[in-house]
């Protein structure tokens, strides 16, 4: 990208940041964005592991160039989530706030599509819940798609605006705001972005930010942390942003100490540059909550039994999920964490909440997509391993007819990892693949 696409006002004002090193930074800017990827530690499969590691995340990779992950099986299977590197940041926040802590109840407001989330959710403690928020209804979609990829079981997708969390006073261990933000860190990945940008624009964005950290903050726990995070290097929506939150509620700024050569810390954060670190522009601070409230207290349920639906055809450890019954569908929600849900299914709008298993009709469970990504799925279910060309065909949604194996539902897997489901019929087989969900071109 040239200097002469971007627009003057956003340089002068970047001038005033970087002094002499402008230069250097235009010059990387004209550059290829470099390529990451993180991931997916339930499912651990080996593409990537003889890559560079990003050194500020665990089981992150870069890319010597961007491959077509489209028509790779396994991102499709959720193995990988495609992640800027400098992002993954938030790790090291998450070390500081999930220390030494089992069973968190943690926030990501704004979650779509998912990066954040699928990160959180690697890294969270035994008995944890995530609650993945994210107000726009069509990037709400993508996040439910990334979540159910991911395969975990202790993430509820919630699609409410952030005034609406504070009827759950005091209640989050965590929370993440990844706000909407100028976006000028993202400029050379997503030049589009570039014609979006103006002054006006910049203030509309700290109008929202604040709103948003204000609106957040009664469901905090005391003692509990705020991370805040953009890609823009604008001071007003970074460091005032959280600096005005200390000032007005009495927050403490949390130090990180894990030290990325060429990042840029200052009392209320982290930056990243580009011409400074292998990854894109980003900003990452990080609040205490003083101890002042009551977190709001969830009784626990006494036992739990599996008394609506048996789950363990389903389930490897059905015993550790309660069943529950809506409209015929059939769902399976983790015992540790059933209390917030319940709390969570009458107050907000869950847009997918434990394990969707299936829909009931008749005496037969249709099985869902949720369940085939599942990390928790039965080992018991028939497998079906299939080679790469198969994979792209069945994920296209075209009929695919592997051979000797039995009538009725089986899972679809490549390199053992699971893509969905196909009904045999006998002399032929039904491709279960969600429509919506499958690959549009060809391979070249
Ligand atoms: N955390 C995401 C990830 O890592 O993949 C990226 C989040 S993006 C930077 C910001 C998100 O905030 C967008 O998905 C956007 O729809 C959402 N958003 C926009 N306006 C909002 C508002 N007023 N309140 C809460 N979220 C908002």
């Amino acid at each position: 990208m040239k200097e002469s696409h971007l627009p003057e006002e956003f340089i002068n004002r970047l001038r005033d940041q970087l002094g002499d090193e402008l230069g250097l930074f235009l010059k990387e800017h004209a550059n290829p964005a470099p390529v990451s990827v993180r991931m997916n530690p339930f499912k651990l499969s080996k593409n990537f592991e003889k890559n560079e590691l990003v050194p500020w995340a665990t089981n992150a990779f870069y890319l010597p160039e961007r491959i077509s992950f489209t028509h790779d099986p396994l991102f499709h299977a959720g193995c990988y989530y495609v992640q800027e590197a400098s992002s993954m940041f938030l790790e090291q926040a998450l070390s500081i706030a999930f220390a030494d802590k089992q069973k968190l109840r943690v926030l990501d407001l704004c979650a779509a599509p998912g990066g954040k989330s699928t990160h959180i959710a690697s890294l969270l403690t035994e008995g944890s819940l995530l609650v993945s928020n994210e107000v726009i209804s069509s990037r709400n979609k993508i996040l439910q798609q990334n979540i159910t990829k991911w395969g975990v079981a202790n993430v509820v997708v919630t699609q409410n605006e952030p005034a609406d969390f504070s009827k759950l006073e005091g209640f989050f261990d965590v929370i993440v705001v990844d706000a909407p933000c100028s976006g000028e860190g993202l400029f050379r990945k997503d030049p589009d972005a570039i014609d979006h940008w103006s002054i006006e624009n910049v203030t509309r964005c700290v109008n929202r930010q604040q709103n948003i950290l204000h609106e957040i903050y009664p469901a905090l726990k005391e003692g509990g942390y705020l991370i805040y995070s953009t890609c823009t290097y604008e001071e007003q929506e970074n460091e005032f942003r959280l600096k005005q939150m200390a000032d007005e509620f009495n927050m403490l700024p949390v130090a990180i100490p894990f030290d990325v050569p060429g990042s840029v810390k200052s009392e209320f954060g982290t930056r990243f540059y580009p011409h400074k670190i292998k990854g894109e522009g980003f900003f990452l601070g990080m609040l205490q909550k003083s101890q002042a409230q009551h977190a709001i207290a969830i009784s626990k349920p006494k036992s739990v039994k599996n008394t609506e639906f048996n789950l363990e055809p389903y389930l490897e450890n059905s015993q550790n999920f309660i069943s529950f019954i809506k409209n015929s569908e059939v769902y399976a929600f983790p015992v540790s964490v059933y209390p917030e849900i319940k709390v969570l299914l009458d107050k907000f709008f869950v847009r997918k909440a434990g394990i969707h298993i299936g829909a009931l009709k008749g005496k037969d469970l249709i099985p869902s997509q949720e369940l085939a990504m599942s990390i928790d799925s039965s080992k018991s279910i028939e497998k079906i391993t299939i080679s790469k060309e198969d994979a792209i065909t069945y994920l296209s949604c075209d009929a695919i007819n592997p051979v000797g194996i039995k009538k009725g539902w089986a899972l679809i897997a490549f390199e053992n990892f699971t893509l969905g489901w196909i009904k045999s019929l006998g002399n032929r087989s039904n491709n279960y693949y969600p429509k919506e969900w499958r690959i549009l071109t060809k391979v070249k």
